[in-house]
């Protein structure tokens, strides 16, 4: 009986594993039709500075309208996407619409003072062409490159530091911006962080989460706040969700934040209209109205 059982046991395995692969290779096959038929669009979140009142950063999020399965974000396709090989035509494509949606805005006057961000994943950042395609975004769009801000993860810059930071030099001396997302969840050395002109940390929103609860996080949080700011660089927190997190990160020095306190990622078309209607604008008092 149990011999039995067992076998039974093995063969649902062997039948899931089988389901498992097949919905890979399903979902490659779909990842390649998504970007031959443009089911791309990008989602904009916007980043606040709190002490000056001001909107100074709208973070570009890339979301894949599947046929049947509606609206993806990155967590259910970006591996897949790495491991078939058409991450690069995405990322691409990503580049140039934030660039070009970030100059119609400022073509608009709707957004003057902020920058856009773009998340890069380490694989295109180590290709050959990725100078070019940035510059050429931003020719493309007339963008001026201090309008940009690209997100780096300590992956990126962990595999290979002294190819990266000549790199990233280059791209600064343009006017182009970086940040470390996610900083704290990596495995970054400070030895070679600090060599890096990156300028801004993005606190990661697992510390975020838990930093009220957790003494820990909240010692991490604290830890990494401090450290930004004596190396230099401006630190925001991401995934702030209630007034309590952001009243425990302003009394601990950080103005800078992103997360649904603040607005949730919205389609542009909302984030043109929200601009419009002057959310994110200073009001009459001198703070900053939100949605
Ligand atoms: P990220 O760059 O750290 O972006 C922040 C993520 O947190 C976004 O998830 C955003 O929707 C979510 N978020 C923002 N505020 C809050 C909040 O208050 N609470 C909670 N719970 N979540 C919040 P999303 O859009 O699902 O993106 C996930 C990750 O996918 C991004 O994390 C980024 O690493 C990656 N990603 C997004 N767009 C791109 C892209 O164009 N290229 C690449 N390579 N990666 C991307
Ligand atoms: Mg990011
Ligand atoms: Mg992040
Ligand atoms: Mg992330």
């Amino acid at each position: 009986r149990a011999k039995a059982a067992g076998r039974h046991r093995y063969r649902f395995h062997d039948a899931q594993v089988e389901a498992e692969v097949r919905q890979r290779v399903a979902l490659v096959e779909e990842l390649h039709a998504a970007c031959a038929d443009n089911q791309f669009e990008l989602y904009y979140q916007p980043q606040v500075d709190t002490r000056r009142q001001r909107l100074v950063g709208v973070e570009a999020l890339l979301r894949w309208n599947h046929p049947e399965r509606g609206l993806l974000g990155p967590g259910a396709f970006i591996r897949a996407a790495e491991t078939s090989g058409c991450l690069l035509d995405i990322e691409d494509w990503v580049l140039r619409q934030a660039c070009r949606q970030m100059s119609e805005w400022q073509v608009q006057g709707l957004l003057e003072t902020a920058i856009i961000s773009v998340n890069l994943s380490p694989l295109q950042f180590k290709t050959v062409e990725f100078e070019n395609s940035v510059l050429s975004a931003l020719e493309e769009a007339g963008l001026s490159p201090q309008c940009l801000e690209l997100e780096i993860t300590e992956r990126s810059v962990a595999e290979r530091p002294e190819a990266v930071a000549p790199l990233i030099e280059r791209l600064t001396a343009t006017g182009i911006r970086f940040s470390i997302d996610d900083f704290g969840t990596g495995y970054s050395s400070l030895q070679y962080l600090k060599k890096l002109p990156v300028s801004k940390i993005k606190v990661a929103q697992e510390f975020v989460a838990d930093m009220l609860s957790d003494p820990s996080d909240a010692s991490i949080v604290r830890a990494i706040i401090s450290l930004g700011h004596e190396l230099g660089y401006e630190v925001i927190a991401e995934g702030v969700e209630t007034e309590a997190q952001r009243d425990f990160l302003q009394d601990r020095g950080c103005f800078l934040f992103q997360g649904y306190l603040f607005g949730r990622p919205s389609p542009a078309s909302q984030m043109t209209e929200h601009l419009r209607n002057g959310l994110y604008a200073a009001k009459g008092g001198g703070s900053l109205s939100l949605p």
